[in-house]
């Protein structure tokens, strides 16, 4: 967090300002309502608060999501090098990710009432128990969950907080049974300050761990312990699950979490990459934003997948690439305009730009693309002459001629075959047709 403020500052000034105005810059502390830096000399710091105040604003905006007030502290004292700056990373215990905070969650709409209820009950634990959010697959409840837990952590850390799926807290309970280790677990869970109970869902139809769970619930409450669950369903639609466990649900906040809106996911997607270590081009990121399914899962994997590919590739992806890769992710990809996808693909297999195809280009990769293009289109989308014209910028004439020296060639060449093969593994699941 504190080192990607510093990055984000960097990367917005010319190396030599970096070197001569901000080496003596440190971060003292960050939290949502100002962030603290720390310089070692009064003239730098005055110059820092002239000069300097947009670019160390816009660099906060940048790794939070939103806007900061900040101010510059001047200290003599030396100040630990960057890389001294303790990661505050919780143990292993809490099953706490850190990479999931309230610094990398982008707040919008959607999300936006949660996440002030969750930093709320963060900043008073056990006042407003229990929280229990519910909301779809992929729209953020595992990360707020975390980064309630990671955010309580930093400020205490000697808090015992546990992070578990219900799913997990079952099975713990049956390997203590079977280990005739029941107590352990129970004061395990009953003794806790903060627990993180995900995806409660799972346990509808459980009774003897809802048994349990209605117990430590209880001697929680009695304590004044805070609790937070997830659900993909609010308390009233968990079937199979006894009332009083339901009913103590509702007793705290119940707060509904959903899908963020296009502005929202654009950001996110942003702070995916960023929290992944990867790059892709602005242009991709929106229109995954854009295109890829409501849920922020989908969103991530396709983010991850082009990254991935990205780095095996050691090429920076364009749109018409990543669509390519990805299109099987792409939300109604029924109605995505097919030429669109076609162009993608083709533009990905052959490595020549969609311009460059419908253009003149001679480039052996850009006629090979249209031969095979026009051929695919006919035999595979079933498209007319006129509609396959229209995507390659050709006459019907030319494309005739070409889808017929093309069928020939096809036939006799195995590796052109190939090159067809690729074009369909790629299409199908874009176009949701199994040939
Ligand atoms: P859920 O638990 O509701 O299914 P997750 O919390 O697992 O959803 O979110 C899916 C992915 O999207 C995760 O990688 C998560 O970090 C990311 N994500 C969700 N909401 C946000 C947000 N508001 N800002 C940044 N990343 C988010
Ligand atoms: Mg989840």
């Amino acid at each position: 967090m504190n080192n990607q403020i510093l990055e984000a500052i960097k990367s917005r000034v010319d190396q030599r300002v970096w070197k001569k105005w901000f080496s003596s810059f440190y971060i003292k502390s960050v939290s949502d309502s100002e962030a603290v830096f720390i310089v070692s000399n009064l003239f730098i710091k005055d110059w820092l608060e002239k000069k300097y105040r947009r670019v160390i604003e816009h660099a906060i905006k940048d790794v939070v999501g939103r806007k900061i007030p900040f101010r510059i502290e001047y200290s003599e004292v030396d100040q630990p090098t960057k890389e001294e700056i303790p990661k505050i990373s919780p143990p292993e215990s809490t099953n706490l990710n850190p990479s999931m905070t309230f610094w990398n969650f982008v707040v919008g709409n959607g999300n936006e009432q949660v996440y002030k209820f969750a930093k709320k009950i963060t900043k008073e634990l056990g006042r407003f128990s229990p929280l229990f959010i519910h909301g779809g697959v992929g729209v953020g409840k595992t990360h707020i969950l975390h980064a309630i837990g990671n955010e309580a952590y930093s400020k205490n850390p000697n808090l015992k907080i546990v992070y578990v799926t219900s799913e997990r807290f079952m099975n713990e309970m049956i390997n203590a049974l079977r280990e005739n280790r029941i107590q352990e677990f129970k004061n395990k869970y009953r003794g806790v300050d903060l627990l993180l109970m995900d995806d409660v869902q799972f346990l509808m139809g459980k009774n003897g761990v809802q048994f349990e769970l209605f117990n430590t619930f209880n001697e929680l409450m009695d304590k004044k312990k805070q609790m937070v669950f997830c659900s993909d369903r609010s308390p009233d639609k968990l079937q199979d699950f006894q009332d009083r466990l339901v009913s103590r649900f509702k007793m705290g906040i119940v707060a509904e979490m959903e899908v963020p809106d296009i502005e929202t996911r654009k950001k996110i997607a942003r702070e995916i990459v960023k929290t992944e270590g990867g790059k892709l081009k602005d242009e991709i990121l929106d229109f995954l934003a854009e295109n890829v399914d409501g849920s922020l899962r989908e969103l991530r994997g396709a983010i991850i997948k082009l990254i991935a590919y990205q780095e095996i590739e050691n090429k920076e992806l364009d749109l018409y690439e990543a669509i390519g890769i990805v299109g099987n992710l792409l939300r109604d990809s029924n109605r995505m305009d097919l030429s669109e996808k076609l162009l993608a693909t083709l533009s990905l297999v052959f490595d020549v730009s969609p311009s460059e195809i419908k253009g003149r280009s001679k480039r052996i990769s850009a006629v090979l693309s249209r031969q095979i293009g026009m051929y695919f289109a006919k035999n595979y989308l079933k498209l007319s002459t006129t509609a396959i014209a229209e995507i390659f910028n050709r006459s019907p004439s030319v494309v005739s001629s070409t889808i017929k020296k093309a069928t020939e060639k096809i036939g006799k060449n195995p590796l052109l075959e190939g090159y067809v093969r690729k074009v369909l593994s790629h299409m199908s699941p874009a176009i949701g047709k199994d040939f």
